[in-house]
Parts: structure tokens; C-alpha cells; sequence
């Protein structure tokens, strides 16, 4: 079957009890035993819940994986990837990532041991340069936050194949619906669904999927000792949001492609960072790896930051808010907002320069946010 019909029907099929169409919120922290000695598939909500599962099996699913592995937060399913990783074992990761994955790698992995080095996150020979006896994982997130750089999943899944090491992939951005590194030979992947899979800026949610059992089952174990489970009810929504997360994608792209067109020939703008446009640096790697593009478009503006802060004060529809992924858009200075925790020199390492601007692009009308933009980037800075 097709990613929408597996989005709509794999993994929820009608309630047994009830006939209900949509999977019930299992609103259960306990369920009865059968004996002493018998328990049926759940007994308790923290090791395994009903809407849980539904949700686990339909994202595993959509990744074209085996296991499927719903977390709390995106930070909280990248903590649990990270368990197949020991003390004195060594990471290597993208440049451009995550801040919060960032942090993970910093202050959180590095204090028990296990080190972690930045290669550049388009170069795979970087990463090849940055492996060592000790490495045991890659970690990449392609298309890159917030400079939308591509790192080739299949050279790297080549790569890690012959040095006998894992490779991870956060697939946030592009959502399954557009690439699916499982299938380009990542061995695991991970998301926020705080993001397009939730899809509605209300839930936050995370989510491993593998298809290597002896990964899935370190990393299930984790989930279960850790406990940084999501409730019934966030599963819920983020199932919601998966079923139409086909329409939401071509919708997000769309506008992305229709703004990220339109900032390129804007005299206030200096450079347009959208692996669809053919002056992206890897456009061809991104057809070959992506079957689209996304809604993530960052640009870089030409008067600094005096005009990034014009830009927001002076811009509606688009709200000023961290995070990605929903039907509204949203606007964000990487600089001063989602990177804004690093040292200056690592955003300079990052080349996460003051006057860029990233959008969510969301789900209105591409004319009204066209206008929008360049109402607020002709407000008075001269080019
Ligand atoms: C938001 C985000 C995360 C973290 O997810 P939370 O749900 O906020 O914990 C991880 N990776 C990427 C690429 C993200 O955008």
C-alpha cells in the first residue's frame, strides 16, 4: 500500500471493543491481569499502551521500518537512540544540528563518557576524517538546522557499513513523506513529531524507528527504564496529524518553493538557503535522496541584524516563535532564538551568522504570505 493509506489505515484498524473508527485514548495507567501468572500484551502504561502502539506501529510504518518507538519529547527519543552508544565510545555528528542534540552531546554524554566530534555536515569525507577506533555512531540531521545543508544517508550508510558503525538520522525536517533513510541504509531513525508529524503546534512528541531488532530492543529497554513515555492523549494527537500529513507536506512545500523563489530576487536579501532551488549547492543530492523539498526555508538579510529585527517587528502572519512544522508560519532568528545557547564562537563555527531568518512555512495562502513578506522586507531598509 501507499504512505497515505498506510498513514490513514496500518496500525489503527476500528476498535474490537466498540467499532469506533478512530484508536481510543487509552486513558489506563494499569490493566487487569488475566492470573497470577498470565498477563495479556499490556499491564502497564509506562512499558506499553494501546494508543501507543497504534501510534508506534504507524510511524514505523511510514519509515518503511520494523519497530516503531514513541518518546516524550524529540529530545527524549534522540537520548534513547543514543543508548546504543557506551562510555568510552565516540560519536560522530553533523555540524549543524540540533541545538538541543547539541546539548545532548555536550553536556549530557560527554560528562559519562562518550566524546562526540563535529564534522561538516555536507562533506562526507569529513566525516570519514573524524572517525575513530572508539566511534561506534554517526549522527546527522539532513536537511541541517537551520542552514538546510544535505548530508549524503547513502554514501554515509556506505561509509559506517565498512567501519562497522551505526548511523543515525534526525529526520524532522523532510518528515517520511519525503525522505525515509531506513530505506537509503540509515539504521535508525528519529523525530520530533512535535513537528510536522503532530503537524498543529500543539503536542510535543518524539519517536525512534529501526529495523534492527538488537537496537530496537536496546532502546525499548531505555524507554521502559527511562520512562520518558508520551500519554495517551498525545499519542492521539500526533495519529491525528499523521493521517493527513501527506496533503500537509505537498501544502508546506508548495509554499516554501513559492516563497524561497520569490527571496532569491529580493534586493534585501542576500542569500536563500532551500535545497529545492536550483542554486542550492545540493540540489542534485536532494533529488536523488528527498522526493521533496519541505517547508523550511532560511534566508540570509543584508543589513545584519538591524534588519532581521525590522523584519519580525514588521512581519503578521508569520508568528515569532521557536519550533517548525504547523499549519501556521512561523518566523525565527537562529542567532538570537533556537541557537541562541551557544557561544558565539560556536555559532561562528556553525556559520550560523546574526542575520539570518528561518520560516516554517505553513499552510495559508501562498499570496497572502508572499504579500506579508514583502510588505515587512520593504519597510524602510535600505538596500
Ligand atoms: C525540535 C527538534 C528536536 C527536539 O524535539 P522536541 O520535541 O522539541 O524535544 C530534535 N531535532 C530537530 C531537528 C528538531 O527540530
Amino acid at each position: 500500500m501507499k504512505f497515505e493509506t498506510l498513514a490513514i489505515h496500518d496500525g489503527q484498524a476500528p476498535d474490537p471493543y466498540t467499532g469506533s473508527v478512530t484508536v481510543p485514548v487509552y486513558q489506563a495507567s494499569t490493566f487487569e491481569r488475566e492470573s497470577l501468572e498470565h498477563r495479556g500484551e499490556f499491564f502497564y502504561s509506562r512499558i506499553g499502551n494501546p494508543t501507543r502502539k497504534a501510534l508506534e506501529s504507524t510511524i514505523a510504518l511510514l519509515e518503511n521500518g520494523r519497530y516503531g518507538l514513541a518518546f516524550a519529547s524529540g529530545v527524549a527519543a534522540t537520548m534513547a537512540a543514543l543508548q546504543v552508544v557506551k562510555p568510552g565510545e565516540h560519536i560522530v555528528a553533523s555540524n549543524d544540528i540540533y541545538g538541543g542534540s547539541y546539548r545532548i552531546f555536550e553536556q549530557l554524554l560527554r560528562p559519562w563518557g562518550v566524546s562526540t566530534t563535529y564534522a561538516a555536515s555536507e562533506a562526507t569525507e569529513s566525516y570519514e576524517a573524524c572517525i575513530t577506533p572508539a566511534t561506534k555512531l554517526i549522527w546527522i540531521e539532513t536537511p541541517s538546522n537551520p542552514l538546510l545543508q544535505l548530508s549524503d544517508v547513502r554514501a554515509l550508510a556506505a561509509l559506517a557499513k565498512e567501519r562497522g558503525i551505526l548511523l543515525a538520522v534526525d529526520n524532522t525536517f523532510l518528515s517520511p513523506y519525503f525522505q525515509r533513510p531506513l530505506e537509503l541504509g540509515a539504521d535508525i531513525v528519529v523525530h520530533s513529531t512535535t513537528k510536522y508529524l503532530g503537524g498543529h503546534s500543539d503536542v510535543i512528541g518524539g519517536a525512534v524507528v529501526t529495523s534492527d531488532s538488537a537496537l530496537h530492543t536496546t532502546i525499548k529497554n531505555y524507554q521502559a527504564a527511562a520512562g520518558a513515555i508520551p500519554a495517551p492523549w498525545d499519542c492521539w494527537l500526533i495519529l491525528r496529524g499523521l493521517k493527513t500529513l501527506k496533503i500537509r507536506m505537498k501544502e508546506h512545500e508548495a509554499n516554501a518553493f513559492h516563497l524561497a523563489a520569490l527571496l532569491e530576487q529580493h534586493p534585501a536579501v542576500e542569500r536563500v538557503f532551500y535545497p529545492g532551488l536550483p542554486s542550492h549547492p545540493q540540489h542534485e543530492l536532494a533529488k536523488q535522496q528527498m522526493s521533496g523539498y519541505g517547508g523550511m526555508v532560511t534566508f540570509a538579510l543584508k543589513g545584519g541584524l538591524p534588519a532581521v529585527e525590522q523584519l519580525v517587528a514588521k512581519i503578521k502572519l508569520f508568528v515569532l516563535a521557536d519550533s517548525l512544522g504547523g499549519v501556521e508560519s512561523l518566523i525565527a532568528s537562529p542567532a538570537i532564538m533556537t541557537l541562541g545557547a551557544l557561544s558565539k564562537e560556536e555559532r561562528q563555527r556553525r556559520k550560523c551568522t546574526d542575520n539570518l531568518i528561518r520560516l516554517s512555512v505553513g499552510l495559508e495562502n501562498a499570496e497572502d504570505l508572499e504579500a506579508d513578506l514583502l510588505n515587512a522586507l520593504t519597510c524602510g531598509y535600505d538596500t
